[in-house]
């Protein structure tokens, strides 16, 4: 909508510093809108605070309104804090909790500035390595929450303005316009299953261009039909916390709980 006031996910890296530099360009054209960034800082030492760092810069250039939400404010933990107790009690990968922590914290933040939309940088490379993710994994329903946008109660909009363009094009696009973004990477990438799947996608892209879109559209034809699962499951209030759910219990709410780190 040309009023809407939506907020951009910017983790300092080069995609959503890219992205919001584009939604910033095409925002000028729509003075009734308002354009917010929200960084969450996850709480990951000799990393993220460089990237709050970036983000903030960028934000400061351009004039928009900068939010930063961390783990440690809505959680009582860092990432680190959270990594380290799984590791004790054989838990899951860094990445795993990072990212179910960090998309209910999005969703928090976003309401709480009241916005409309939430605009996230997920690019083609992201989207494919996801679907790879969820199928190997057997999570079938999460493949329905993949679509370009989307919404339900309490659960700001979302929308993945970049989910059809490669990640070498947004770099591109980053050093094309000397946009200022983070390029040492996170210490947990190593470790992490997606990590493989990324590496594993680019190999094949190399040797067969395409495979990436062709992973993306495979997915476009069979999403209707996982659709159709999710609507069965449908979205409650977890009840925990109160944010937007498949099952009884969220999922940020359900690793916390399964490490001792929260209390019903
Ligand atoms: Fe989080 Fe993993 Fe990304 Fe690091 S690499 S910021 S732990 S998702
Ligand atoms: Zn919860």
């Amino acid at each position: 909508m040309p009023t809407d006031r939506i907020a951009v996910a910017v983790s300092g890296g080069k995609d959503s510093v890219s992205l919001l530099h584009i939604l910033h360009k095409i925002e000028i054209g729509f003075p009734k809108s308002e354009l917010l960034a929200i960084t969450i800082d996850e709480g990951i030492s000799g990393y993220r605070d460089e990237a709050v760092q970036i983000a903030a810069e960028n934000c400061k250039k351009l004039g928009i309104e900068h939010v930063v939400s961390s783990f440690k404010e809505l959680y009582n933990y860092d990432l680190d804090d959270v990594v380290e107790t799984a590791e004790d009690k054989g838990g899951l990968s860094a990445c795993t909790y990072c990212g179910v922590l960090r998309r209910k914290a999005l969703n928090v933040a976003a309401r709480r500035i009241g916005a409309e939309k939430l605009a996230t940088a997920h690019t083609l490379d992201d989207e494919t390595q996801t679907i790879l993710l969820n199928l190997l994994r057997g999570n079938v329903a999460w493949l329905a929450r993949l679509e370009p946008v989307l919404e339900g109660e309490r659960f700001v909009r979302r929308v993945k303005p970049l989910c059809e363009v490669p990640e070498a094009e947004t770099a591109f696009y980053a050093f094309l316009k000397k946009v200022k973004f983070q390029s040492s990477t996170c210490p947990y990438m190593r470790s992490s299953t997606r990590n493989d799947v990324r590496a594993f996608l680019n190999e094949l892209e190399t040797k067969h261009p395409g495979t990436k879109f062709a992973v993306y559209r495979s997915f476009e034809k069979i999403s209707l039909s996982v659709r159709v699962l999710a609507d069965d499951i449908g979205l409650k209030e977890c009840d925990v916390c109160g944010e937007p759910t498949v099952g009884q219990t969220c999922r940020a709410c359900q690793v916390l709980l399964e490490l001792g780190m929260l209390n019903r």
